[in-house]
C-alpha cells in the first residue's frame, strides 16, 4: 500500500528543479511512475512529494535536425517504437524499445525514467550508445550535455544532480554506410543480455564497427577494444576476435553470477550474440540514411 503523498506539477524545467532543490530527499522525480510507483508499494523508496515532470513541455517531442534525433525524456517507449522519424534514423533503437517488457509497461514507461533509473537489465541505453547518444540535464543552474557513457555511472547509479531533470537525449545519426542491428536474450521481460552492433562492410571485410553490451554486468559498455580489433576482419574473424577477446570482455563487462545465468555463460553468449548481431547487421540490418 502507498502512504500519502502530494503531487507537484510543474510546468517548466525551473520550477521542478525548485521543487527537488526545497523538498530534497522528501521528493522524487514521477514521470510514468513503472519503476518508482513499483518500489514504493514494496517499501523500497520512502517519497512524500513525487514531482510530476509529464506537464514540462520541454520533456516532449521527437525533432529530427541536422543529423541528429532529439527526443524528450518524457516520451514513451511505445511512442518510440512506432515513430516514423526513430524507425527512420535509428531503426536498431526503435525496434529495440519495441522489445521493452510488454504493451502496458511501454505505454507507461518514458526513455527519460529507463535512462535515469539505470537498471542493468535495459535495452535502450545499449543501443544509444553504439550512437554515441548524449543527454541534456537541467537545474535552476542551467543545462549541461553529458555523453550517455559518462552519464551511467554504476548500477542504478547516474551523474544526475538531485536538483537536475534529464531534459532529452540526442542521437546522432550513424555514419552514411552503417547498419546497425539489436540482439537480446531474455527468460523473462527484462533481458538476460542485450548487444548493439553498427558495421560498414567493404568488399567483405569490417571497414568500421561500434559494439555494445548491456545486462549482464554493472551498466551497458562500448568495447573500443575489440571494434580496433575488427577492422580489416571477415565475419567468421570476428566471431574468433571474440571469443580470443574473453578476458578484455569480462574485464570490461564485468559480469555477475545470478538467477539469469552464470558469469561464464553470459560471458560465452556475449561473443556468440555479437557474432550474430554483426552477421544480421551485414547482411540485413537497418541501413543509416
Ligand atoms: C514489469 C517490467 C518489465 C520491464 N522490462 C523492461 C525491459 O524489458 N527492458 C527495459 O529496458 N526496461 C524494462 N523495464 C523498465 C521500464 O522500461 C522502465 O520502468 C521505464 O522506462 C521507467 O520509466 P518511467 O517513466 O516509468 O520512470 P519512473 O518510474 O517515473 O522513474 C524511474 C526513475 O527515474 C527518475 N526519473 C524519471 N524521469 C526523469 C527525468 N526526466 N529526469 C530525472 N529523473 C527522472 C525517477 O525519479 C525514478 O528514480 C521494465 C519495467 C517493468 C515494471
Amino acid at each position: 500500500m502507498l502512504g500519502s503523498l502530494q503531487l507537484l506539477q510543474p510546468t517548466t524545467v525551473d520550477e521542478a528543479s525548485g521543487a527537488l532543490r526545497d523538498f530534497a530527499e522528501r521528493g522524487k522525480v514521477y514521470a510514468g511512475g513503472a519503476e518508482l510507483l513499483l518500489l514504493m508499494r514494496h517499501g523500497l523508496l520512502q517519497s512524500e512529494i513525487l514531482v510530476d515532470v509529464k506537464k514540462i513541455e520541454r520533456l516532449h517531442g521527437i525533432v529530427w535536425n541536422d543529423g541528429t534525433l532529439s527526443i524528450g525524456a518524457c516520451v514513451t517507449h511505445h511512442t518510440l517504437e512506432t515513430h516514423p522519424l526513430v524507425r527512420e534514423h535509428a531503426a536498431s533503437f526503435a525496434y529495440a524499445e519495441s522489445q521493452v517488457a510488454n504493451v502496458r509497461v511501454r505505454n507507461q514507461g518514458t526513455l527519460g525514467g529507463n535512462l535515469c533509473f539505470n537498471d542493468p537489465h535495459s535495452d535502450p541505453g545499449t543501443v544509444l550508445l553504439v550512437h554515441n547518444a548524449s543527454v541534456t540535464l537541467g537545474s535552476q543552474r542551467g543545462e549541461r550535455q553529458i555523453h550517455l557513457h559518462d552519464f551511467f555511472l554504476d548500477v542504478y547509479e547516474t551523474a544526475l544532480e538531485p536538483d537536475e531533470l534529464m531534459l532529452d537525449v540526442e542521437i546522432p545519426s550513424l555514419p552514411s554506410g552503417m547498419i546497425s542491428a539489436y540482439l537480446r536474450l531474455h527468460r523473462f521481460q527484462r533481458p538476460t543480455l542485450g548487444v548493439a552492433v553498427a558495421v560498414k562492410m567493404n568488399d567483405g571485410t569490417i571497414a568500421e564497427s561500434r559494439l555494445a553490451v548491456g545486462c549482464i554486468g554493472p551498466k551497458a559498455q562500448r568495447l573500443g577494444e575489440v571494434e580496433a580489433k575488427l577492422n580489416g576482419s571477415s565475419l567468421s574473424d570476428a566471431k574468433r576476435i571474440f571469443a580470443e577477446q574473453k578476458n578484455y570482455l569480462r574485464d570490461v563487462l564485468r559480469p555477475v553470477d545470478d538467477l539469469l545465468g552464470s558469469a561464464d555463460y553470459k560471458l560465452y553468449m556475449t561473443g556468440v550474440m555479437l557474432g550474430g548481431a554483426l552477421e544480421q547487421a551485414a547482411q540485413n540490418g537497418h541501413k543509416s540514411d
